[in-house]
């Protein structure tokens, strides 16, 4: 049955779950603790909204192919249990889930590359900025209908990002908000949320893992002072929005 409904909703760190007219799309999710190293680095500090073997998908995008963007340890879960399921990102994602995703149910989206999913659902995959640490990392711009959503990906704050990105009309703006590992940081994310205007941002990329850092009080005040036009939507984690 095609259901109607359309939200997105937030499943902690930078991971969210979007449905649109009966479509089902993973962006970045990570539900398990596979990060976490034997000295316990990188340990999950807030738990998942759901069970893993709960998520029910058509399409998994992974902007990147760092663990906590593309999750290696609900992987062949997820591509046993769903069998139409199929990967989306750049080479280095794809290379990343080789063992655990057959090559026929892999798509390149690249900077500048479009993967249309119906004739109303476009995927984008734009320009971003994570340094050194991913170098063909993407932004993802999905055009549901007459909604934009854009997910910047791990970026840092640069003034020509949207001049490198192409200009275009956002709904819904979903930016990291930490200061670490080359994201920009509550001011830089509300410097980002002006550039593009979106009606509503929602900020990510925080409580996951202490490591991270990322404050979304402060990110809420630099937004009101910064982009006083946008809803600014603090989700608490499994909560979902509609559009
Ligand atoms: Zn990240």
């Amino acid at each position: 049955m095609i259901s109607d409904e359309k939200y997105i909703q937030w499943t902690g760190g930078a991971g969210f779950y979007i449905t649109y007219d009966g479509i089902r799309i993973g962006l970045d999710l990570y539900l398990s603790n596979s990060c976490m190293d034997p000295e316990g680095n990188f340990k999950r500090l807030t738990p998942p909204p759901t069970e893993p073997s709960n998520i029910v998908l058509d399409y998994l995008i992974a902007s990147h192919a760092h663990g906590d963007h593309l999750d290696t340890g609900c992987l062949s879960e997820w591509f046993d249990k769903n069998k139409e399921l199929k990967l989306i990102g750049p080479a280095s994602s794809l290379l990343a889930a080789t063992d655990m995703v057959p090559p026929d149910r892999k798509i390149l989206l690249d900077r500048g590359g479009c993967v249309d999913l119906a004739p109303h659902v476009k995927i984008r995959g734009v320009y971003c900025d994570h340094g050194n640490q991913s170098l063909d990392a993407i932004g993802v711009v999905l055009e549901l209908g007459n909604s934009t959503i854009y997910f910047t990906g791990d970026t840092c704050y640069r003034p020509d990002l949207r001049e490198l990105t192409g200009a275009f009309d956002v709904d819904i703006l979903i930016v990291p908000i930490n200061p670490a590992f080359g994201n920009p940081g509550s001011e830089g994310a509300a410097k980002i949320t002006r550039m593009y205007m979106p009606k509503t941002v929602i900020p990510c990329h925080y409580w996951l893992f202490m490591e991270h850092g990322g404050d979304p009080a402060s990110f809420a005040d630099e937004c009101a002072k910064t982009a006083p036009e946008t809803n600014c939507a603090i989700l608490a984690i499994g909560e979902k929005i509609k559009f």
